[in-house]
């Protein structure tokens, strides 16, 4: 009896603290996933681009907490030939619910975006990887240019 009340106390309390964090996440903590696999296909790509700028769609979902967890890459059919620029004609894109988003590589300097980056934003997110593309140089942005926190699981 003694140890039923306490075990249930303890979950009330614990039901409590986790409701109170997912209230939070979904008002304040955007946050973007990006699975191992999506984070390695973004690094190959952008180092086979290399000197020049690499572009890929994101596949995925946006929940309504807040978090967007991208677990696809798409190759855009207009992305071949270099040099090639990142400002590309999302109109030439075929409709899908899936399309969240997409990557570019920035082959010099920050991965901040550009305003020409945001002038040609597409979804939801836009993940930005600078060389030398590796997860450390990965960064994730809203189409104000907001940094979202990202996470490579
Ligand atoms: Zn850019």
């Amino acid at each position: 009896m003694f140890f039923n009340f306490l075990k249930n106390k303890k979950e009330g309390s614990a039901v409590t603290a986790n409701d109170k964090r997912k209230k939070k996440q979904s008002e304040y903590n955007r946050q973007v996933i990006l699975t191992k696999q999506s984070a390695d296909g973004i690094i190959t790509y952008s180092k086979t681009w290399h000197p020049h700028e690499g572009i890929l769609i994101l596949q995925g979902k946006s929940k309504k907490n807040g978090e967007i967890r991208i677990d696809g890459l798409v190759v855009p059919p207009f992305a071949s030939g270099g040099p090639y620029y990142s400002g590309f004609p999302t109109n030439e894109l075929p409709m899908d619910l899936s399309y969240i988003g997409t990557a570019h590589s920035h082959p010099g300097g920050s991965n901040r975006p550009s305003l020409q980056d945001l002038n040609n934003f597409f979804g939801v997110v836009s993940i930005i990887i600078s060389y030398p593309y590796e997860y450390e140089t990965i960064g994730a942005f809203d189409r104000n240019g907001n940094s979202i926190s990202l996470i490579i699981e």
